[in-house]
């Protein structure tokens, strides 16, 4: 699916219109994927008008999956994970990066994308410790009540929730009750693991997150909110947040010293990782 032109007809899974851009496959372009069509870098590209660095929030967001989960297996030995919107699969997926630490980890992955349905899933179900679903996650009802979901997972044990990279796609202002019901769902001693768009309210960041939101929300992706730091903490409710709270993705436990200033664009995503009293 990649090259500067529109697919081959035949190249397009079933069910999928490649006249318009797709979140998974417009994120699976800022990762340098090859699973995006013309329509989904062109979104990129309008982006980059403003944003010349826009890769860097997909890179950000991904980094911080990888680094949160790893810290849910080792230090808080969680063995159970519900990743809402999965994505595409890339480099290092939920299951690789947790089953790297214990083998025996679940990973239930959801989506609704078509293209991750299509192929995606029979890359993520690696082995029989993984499951994907397809269903709606800002439906906490559907996914909560899903059979497959229930059987797969153990409710009455730990589970970390994975909705990241995700909310900013939610163009709604009822999420943090949305959370709410994901959080009364699971037990004592489970997670929640967030990543979003982030407006710092400051003159600067704020002017070029509403550029950032303007060209995603109205280009053919539509969505892309960037919400401030109160908007998003209100998506952990009753939770007690893990050090160092909700920072910038970079600032979430880096992997090592920092040589370079972070980039406006990167100051733009936050972060963090909240725990269930
Ligand atoms: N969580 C992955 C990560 O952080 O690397 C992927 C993030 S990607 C930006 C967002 C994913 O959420 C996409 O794969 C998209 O298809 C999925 N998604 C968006 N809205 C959804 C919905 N209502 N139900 C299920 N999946 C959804």
């Amino acid at each position: 699916m990649t090259g500067a032109t529109a697919p081959y007809p035949s190249a397009v899974p079933v069910g999928v219109d490649p006249t318009r851009a797709s979140i998974a496959r417009v994120y699976d372009a800022a990762l340098n994927g090859k699973d995006n069509y013309e329509i989904d870098r062109q979104v990129l590209a309008q982006v980059r008008t403003v944003a010349p660095q826009v890769n860097d929030l997909a890179w950000a967001n991904r980094d911080f999956l990888i680094r949160s989960c790893r810290f849910l297996a080792i230090q808080a030995g969680i063995d159970q994970f519900l990743d809402l919107g999965s994505g595409l699969p890339t480099a290092e997926n939920t299951h690789q990066v947790v089953q790297r630490v214990n083998p025996e980890a679940k990973v239930l992955y959801v989506d609704n994308d078509p293209v991750v349905l299509a192929h995606g899933r029979a890359l993520l179900e690696e082995n029989e410790r993984t499951h994907f679903v397809a269903a709606d996650i800002f439906q906490p009802d559907e996914i909560l009540g899903h059979p497959e979901i229930r059987d797969f997972l153990d409710f009455e044990r730990p589970i970390a929730i994975l909705h990241v990279g995700t909310w900013h796609h939610y163009l709604g202002d009822d999420g943090g009750d949305k959370m709410a019901a994901y959080v009364d769902a699971v037990v004592p001693g489970s997670y929640v693991t967030i990543a979003h768009f982030f407006d710092p309210e400051t003159p600067e960041h704020s002017e070029l997150a509403r550029k950032m939101e303007d060209k995603f929300v109205h280009s053919p992706m539509g969505s892309g909110k960037f919400r401030t730091r109160e908007q998003i903490q209100a998506l952990f409710p009753g939770l007690e947040m893990v050090e160092p709270g909700l920072v910038l993705c970079d600032d979430w436990w880096p992997d090592g010293p920092r040589l370079q200033p972070l980039n406006l664009v990167r100051q733009c995503i936050v972060g963090g990782v909240g725990r269930k009293p």
